[in-house]
C-alpha cells in the first residue's frame, strides 16, 4: 500500500530543484509555435496548501520555498517558476505542484496527461486540475502507464518521472522506464527525479551506471548538495540533496541549468552546499 504523501514536503530544497528545472524545460517547450505534450508519470495532489496541517509538520516549505520568497532578488533564470510560486503563496498559500506549474506554462494547444496511483491523492488531482481540457487524468501506474501512452499526440514533448521511492524496484523501474520511453518516443525529452540518501548509495550509482551503459545519447546530471551525502540525515526524511536525470534536454539546458545551480545551492544550503551539472552521455 502506498503510504507517501507530498503535502508533507511540497515546497522544500528538493521540490525547489526539480521544479525550477520543469519550469525551464516548459518554458523552452513553449518558444516555438508548435503544441507540445506534457506526461507526468508520478502527479500527487496537483498543488499544495502551504498551511497544511502536514505542511506545518515539517516545516519544510518554510526553510524552502518560503524563505526564497522572503529573499531577494529573484535568483536570474528562475523568474517565471517564481512569480507563480508568488502568486499562489500570496493569493492562498499554496504551492504548485508539477501538473499546475505545467499548467499554467501551457498554451491551448498543448496537452498533460497526470498519472497517480494513490486513492486519496487521485481524488485531489481530479478535483484540481480536472476542470481544464486540456489535462488528461489516469488512475494507473505510471511506469506502466508512459509506456502504454507513448509516443504521445502531439509527439513534441517532455515528461517528468518523480517516483516516491516507497518501494525498493522504484530505483530499478524508473532507470529501465527511462530507456524504454527513449526508444518508444524519440522526440521526448525525459526528467527523473531522484533523491539524495546516504543509505541509497548503491541505488544511485547504479541508476548512473544503467544510463550510461544504455548508450542513450544526451543525458545531463544535475545535483543539489546540501549536505556531502555521506554525512547524518538530519532533515527527518533523510535527504541530504537531491538530483535530475535529464534525457535529451531542450537545447541549451545544459547553461540554463548551470546558470541557477550555484544560486540554488547558497540560498538553500549556505556554506555546506555544493552542486554538480555533468553529461552521463553527451548529446550528438
Ligand atoms: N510530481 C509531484 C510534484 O512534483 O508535485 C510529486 C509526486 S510525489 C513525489 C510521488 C507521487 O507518486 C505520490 O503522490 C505517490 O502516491 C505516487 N505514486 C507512487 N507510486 C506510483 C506509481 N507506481 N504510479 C503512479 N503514482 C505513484
Amino acid at each position: 500500500m502506498l503510504s507517501y504523501r507530498h503535502a508533507y514536503h511540497a515546497g522544500n530544497h528538493a521540490d525547489i530543484l526539480k521544479h525550477s528545472i520543469l519550469a525551464l524545460t516548459a518554458l523552452s517547450y513553449g518558444q516555438k509555435d508548435k503544441p507540445f505534450t506534457y506526461i507526468d508519470t508520478h502527479a500527487g495532489g496537483g498543488l499544495y496548501d502551504l498551511d497544511s496541517a502536514e505542511a506545518l509538520k515539517t516545516g519544510e516549505a518554510d526553510k524552502g520555498i518560503r524563505s526564497m520568497l522572503r529573499g531577494s532578488p529573484v535568483l536570474n533564470g528562475i523568474e517565471s517558476y517564481m512569480d507563480i510560486c508568488k502568486s499562489m503563496e500570496e493569493g492562498r498559500n499554496q504551492y504548485p505542484g508539477s501538473p499546475e506549474l505545467v499548467r499554467r506554462l501551457s498554451r491551448d494547444d498543448d496537452q498533460l496527461i497526470l498519472m497517480e496511483l494513490h486513492n486519496t491523492e487521485i481524488e485531489n488531482l481530479k478535483r484540481r486540475m480536472g476542470g481544464d481540457s486540456r489535462v488528461h487524468i489516469h488512475h494507473r501506474d505510471g511506469f506502466a502507464g508512459i509506456r502504454a501512452l507513448t509516443p504521445p499526440t502531439p509527439r513534441r514533448g517532455f515528461a517528468l518521472i518523480d517516483p516516491s521511492y516507497e518501494t525498493d524496484d522504484d530505483w530499478s523501474r524508473a532507470a529501465r522506464t527511462l530507456i524504454d520511453v527513449k526508444k518508444r518516443w524519440p522526440a521526448g525529452s525525459l526528467l527523473l527525479w531522484y533523491p539524495l540518501l546516504s543509505r541509497r548509495i548503491g541505488e544511485i550509482s547504479l541508476l548512473k551506471d544503467s544510463l550510461t551503459v544504455s548508450d542513450i545519447p544526451g543525458i545531463l546530471c544535475a545535483e543539489l548538495h546540501l549536505r556531502p551525502l555521506n554525512e547524518s540525515e538530519e532533515d527527518g526524511w533523510g535527504l541530504t540533496g537531491s538530483g535530475m536525470m535529464l534525457v535529451d534536454p531542450p537545447w541549451k539546458m545544459y547553461e540554463s541549468i548551470a546558470g541557477i545551480l550555484p544560486g540554488l545551492a547558497g540560498m538553500l544550503g549556505g556554506e555546506e552546499a555544493s552542486w554538480s551539472l555533468e553529461w552521463l552521455n553527451a548529446p550528438v
